[in-house]
């Protein structure tokens, strides 16, 4: 390892030790109660030794974006500030731009939604649309529903406004009905509102399963009956690997619901560029919490994501990203089949992620040391929950590494899971 690798270990190491709050950080006690609840993903934690190149990283769900049309960005980027000028660079609206929500409007179709440019707040990334949610929503102790698992990024800004997230559990059709019922009515005996149902219905990070299109009339409804707003995540529903996005829980109950969308996985993260369509007076609400946080999202980058919309061939581009994507969902697979019997995983059908049961008794938690020891980095169950279950599992991603690098890595995975298994 170099000294420059070392030094970046251990600056990454500090910081981690001063955000979970030892004494190393002399303004420990002057900390809110909320910025003490932050924990570092356990996600990022391993970002500095998962990026190490002799390393395969089964664990980022970073999209691969080698296949964007470079040329044909760094062209529009000119063309656009050469036509628009300085407009461009300036403030804007905190709702986000008109033409590009508009463009959202249609960009939505696919998923059955029929909604409406001023029902849409733009957002930096679907990741802040949580924040300003749990913002607007969340006072300490309040509950918030979300499937087992659920998505580290989501648990942490719940965490941070101090939820008490109750997990409901899922199945290879997603979110179970009857277990909704089940945690809806416990809670409610025990005198716990709920404030809302967080899920993802389609290509769950990191479960890999989708919401059947049978259980989502149940689901809304349920929730519709109880009175609880869903918040449906939705930034992997148009990479299924064949075949059309199931229509959207939002479509079924536009009233009841908050869709999130987003354009890392299907254009580029690096943009941050996401939306929410909610019910006007929630949307009116998030607008004025966009202010606070933002004043307005990045004018330049809603303005590039709008004329690359307007332009180029971006479905093209999409399902391009689909088949790259499929091909290493199945190279995973096979890699599974062939050199992981002792394990048991699902087939996921789109998106980034599959999730892998160990044999009885393994931690995945402990093994992961062994595991970048070994070379190859996977993302521990325990971060997808917010009680301490999932060492059973760890979420393997396929989004990143190339189909051979993803067979090495899971036959490097395989001995270590041998190995532990033997001890
Ligand atoms: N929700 C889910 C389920 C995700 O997997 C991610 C990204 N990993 C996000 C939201 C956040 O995405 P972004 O902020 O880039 O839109």
């Amino acid at each position: 390892m170099s000294d420059k690798q070392r030094n970046a270990d251990r600056a990454s190491a500090n910081r981690a030790a001063v955000a979970t709050g030892t004494r190393l950080d002399p303004w420990y006690n002057t900390y809110a109660d909320r910025a003490l609840g932050m924990r570092q993903s356990e996600v990022r934690s391993l970002f500095a030794v998962a990026n190490r190149p002799e390393v395969v990283s089964l664990a980022g769900g970073m999209p691969n974006i080698e296949g964007l049309p470079l040329e044909f960005l760094a062209e529009m980027s000119s063309r656009l500030l050469r036509d628009r000028g300085a407009s461009i660079l300036q403030y804007g609206s905190g709702q986000g731009s008109d033409e590009l929500r508009e463009m959202i409007v249609e960009v939505m179709r696919p998923d059955g939604i029929r909604g409406h440019a001023d029902d849409v707040v733009v957002t930096t990334g679907s990741q802040q649309a949580l924040d300003l949610i749990s913002q607007i929503f969340i006072n300490p102790g309040d509950v918030v529903l979300a499937e087992a698992p659920s998505y580290v990024g989501a648990l942490g800004t719940f965490r941070a406004y101090q939820a008490n997230v109750v997990h409901v559990p899922m199945d290879a059709e997603g979110l179970v009905p009857e277990e909704l019922v089940r945690v809806i009515d416990e809670l409610e005996a025990e005198g716990k509102p709920i404030k809302f149902l967080y899920t993802i219905p389609n290509f769950h990070n990191p479960g890999g399963v989708c919401l059947s299109a049978e259980r989502r009339p149940r689901i809304a409804e349920i929730c519709q009956r109880r009175h609880i707003l869903v918040v449906e995540d939705n930034p992997y529903g148009l990479l299924g690997f064949d075949g059309d996005p199931i229509p959207a829980i939002q479509s079924i109950n536009p009233d009841g619901v908050v869709y999130l969308g987003s354009f890392s996985k299907t254009f580029a993260p690096g943009y941050r560029v996401g939306w929410a369509l909610a019910p006007t007076a929630v949307a009116a609400r998030l607008t004025l919490a966009n202010e606070n946080a933002l004043l307005c999202p990045s004018t330049f980058a809603q303005l590039s994501i709008n004329e690359y919309l307007r332009t180029y061939d971006w479905y093209q581009q999409v399902k391009e990203y689909r088949e790259m994507y499929h091909e290493r969902g199945r190279a995973m697979q096979e890699a599974l089949e062939e050199y992981m019997p002792m394990c048991s995983w699902n087939s996921p059908e789109g998106g980034f992620y599959t999730w892998v049961k160990l044999p009885e008794g393994l931690d995945a938690q402990a093994m992961l040391p062994r595991a970048v020891t070994n070379l190859v980095a996977y993302v521990s169950g325990t971060a997808f929950y917010a009680d301490g279950q999932g060492r059973d599992h760890m979420r393997l991603s396929f989004c990143y590494p190339t189909p051979e690098r993803i067979r090495e890595g899971v036959q490097r995975l395989a001995a270590v899971v041998r190995a532990e298994a033997e001890l």
